[in-house]
């Protein structure tokens, strides 16, 4: 079965507007409220055909000691509040049957969830995992608090305010006339390639961190880079910017640390990839943007 790409649809309406102590006290009391739990980095479902991340707000009381709360926004007319509990809490939930603790990435691989719940995941688990991290002040060592319904972090030493990060990473399909460019790291699964990938740093464009990156990894010029789409990648906090690039050069270089393969593939290739019938080498997941932009360039 197909899956559209993870983390992208998220039907929240955010109210940012509304981020204040009482608006996140209010939701945290309605009885409507949908109370998205991790229990460190971990949901919290209610077990089905799909299962949901949505539960009824009384999952508090088997919560003791929760820590942060943030107020993501309204589905409808619920409210929808992430809690971040002790990752122990997960082991007190095992022996429950209508309960369930999966990761991420398994929820979005396995479709645990109905696609529209993985947006709003991506979302709870990246500010949670931010507040978690982010205790005391960058710029005095005092410990912060959290304000704007979980939108940031206050010191009440120096005034500073922290908001929540997003680190961009750049992901570019290389393309070469009727060949593209894919490598594989040594953690990748196996026979598996995809597409090149890397942080863009400061002070850089997104086209010159593809260009950067791609030569860095394989040693190939690239010329013109075109925006294609964008996917939340919520470990922690990423947004994956996904790129197609022409490439200038034909030889491939790398030094095998961080890619201990790349190659060009025909379209013959990457659509027998895609279906699942080459012999020699797999796609990467349909749940990640990569595939996405492989299965795009193909249809070109
Ligand atoms: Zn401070």
């Amino acid at each position: 079965m197909t899956r559209p790409i993870a983390y992208i649809s998220n039907p929240l309406v955010r109210h940012s507007a509304e981020r204040d102590p009482v608006a996140l006290a209010n939701a945290a009391r309605d009885p409507r409220t949908a109370m998205v739990v991790l229990a460190g980095d971990l949901p919290i479902l209610l077990a089905g055909e799909p299962g949901t991340s949505l539960l009824p707000a009384s999952i508090l009381d088997r919560l003791p000691g929760h820590q942060e709360q943030v107020f993501l926004g309204m589905l409808g007319d619920r409210p929808v509040v992430a809690t971040l509990a002790a990752p122990e809490t997960a082991e007190s939930f095992q022996d429950d049957a209508s309960l369930a603790v999966v990761d991420l990435r398994s929820i979005a691989v396995r479709g645990l969830v109905p696609a529209e719940e993985l947006g709003l995941l991506a979302m709870a688990k990246s500010l949670l995992d931010w507040h978690r991290r982010h205790r005391f002040c960058a710029n005095c060592g005092a410990p912060t608090q959290l304000a704007q319904a979980g939108f940031r972090r206050d010191c009440s030493a120096c005034g500073a305010q922290h908001f929540p990060r997003t680190d961009p990473v750049v992901i570019m399909l290389i393309t070469r006339g009727d060949k593209c460019l894919m490598g594989r790291q040594p953690r990748f699964a196996e026979k598996m390639y995809s597409c090149l990938a890397g942080f863009l740093e400061p002070g850089e464009t997104i086209e010159d961190a593809v260009r950067r990156e791609t030569f860095e990894e394989a040693g190939i010029r690239v010329g013109a880079v075109r925006y294609m789409t964008s996917q939340p990648w919520p470990f922690p906090s990423n947004v994956m910017i996904g790129c197609i690039g022409e490439a200038l050069t034909d030889e491939i270089t790398f030094d095998g640390e961080e890619l201990e393969d790349a190659r060009w593939f025909t379209k013959e290739d990457v659509r027998r990839m895609l279906e699942g019938t080459h012999e020699q080498f797999n796609a990467p997941s349909p749940i990640a943007i990569a595939n996405h932009l492989i299965r795009e360039w193909v249809k070109e």
